[in-house]
């Protein structure tokens, strides 16, 4: 791809379908930055969850939208890849935790988190040159974005692979709860107010349920310089 060219790569779809994997090889690829949108929302849900916003009865959204201003986050590179960085914490690992991910759709649907969340996607994306991904990239952040995918595969291809992720990290997980919490996910993020998880129309479909990483990577490049570079392969 030509050194100028600074396109924007967008890529949606269902939890724990492995968009970051793919978003991550993607720019590694085009040279490109990538920017975990998921992290920030789990980012301020480890906020919340910090700040007592979570109360027995729920989410306070109120707590929660009286310390917006208060909550910063960015990214890192360290050895062990792209760390999330909340108030000058490394809370890479914390935000992956099951308590952050049950919780995170109850902070993801309130209409300010997303506004700040969605204002600071775009600034540091300005410059173009960028792989995102999340639920709403190709919709809202980026409807003009030059790639769009949209990514899913069965829950219980999804929950497996989570399942295989978290043991292999030697955190003890229950294989019915993760798959209820990817189901839940999906329908709390399919059916919530704002910035619902759809795909946009002009995005391409990629099932990868039966697909390994290298043959997601490989087709999607294909698709990419097909559409956006004009070369047949
Ligand atoms: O991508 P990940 O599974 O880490 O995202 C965690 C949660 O953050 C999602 O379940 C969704 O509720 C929320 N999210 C969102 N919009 C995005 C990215 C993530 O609502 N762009």
């Amino acid at each position: 791809m030509a050194a100028e060219q600074k396109f924007v790569i967008a890529i949606d779809g269902h939890s724990s379908c492995g968009k970051s994997t793919l978003a991550k090889a993607l720019a590694k690829h085009f040279s490109y930055v990538y920017i975990d949108s998921g992290a920030m929302y789990r980012a301020v849900t480890l906020f919340a969850i910090q700040n007592n916003c979570f109360r027995p009865e729920g989410l306070s959204e109120e707590c929660l939208l009286r310390a917006l201003d208060e909550i910063d986050i960015s990214f890192d590179k360290n050895k062990s890849g792209i760390q999330t960085i909340l108030n000058g914490n490394n809370v890479e690992d914390e935000i992956r935790q099951i308590e952050v991910s049950s919780k995170v759709s109850f902070v993801s649907k309130v209409r300010e988190v997303r506004q700040k969340l969605v204002s600071l996607q775009r600034k540091m994306s300005k410059d173009g040159g960028i792989v995102m991904d999340g639920r709403d990239i190709g919709t809202v952040v980026f409807p003009q974005a030059d790639f769009k995918l949209f990514m899913t595969a069965k829950p219980d291809v999804r929950a497996q692979r989570r399942f295989d992720e978290m043991i292999e990290k030697g955190v003890k997980v229950n294989y019915e709860e993760i798959l209820q919490n990817v189901k839940d996910r999906d329908f709390l993020d399919e059916n919530r107010e704002e910035s619902p998880l759809c795909k946009a129309e002009d995005a391409i479909v990629l099932d990868n349920s039966y697909l390994s990483r290298q043959e997601q990577l490989d087709w999607v490049i294909n698709q990419i310089e097909k559409r956006m570079l004009g070369h047949e392969n």
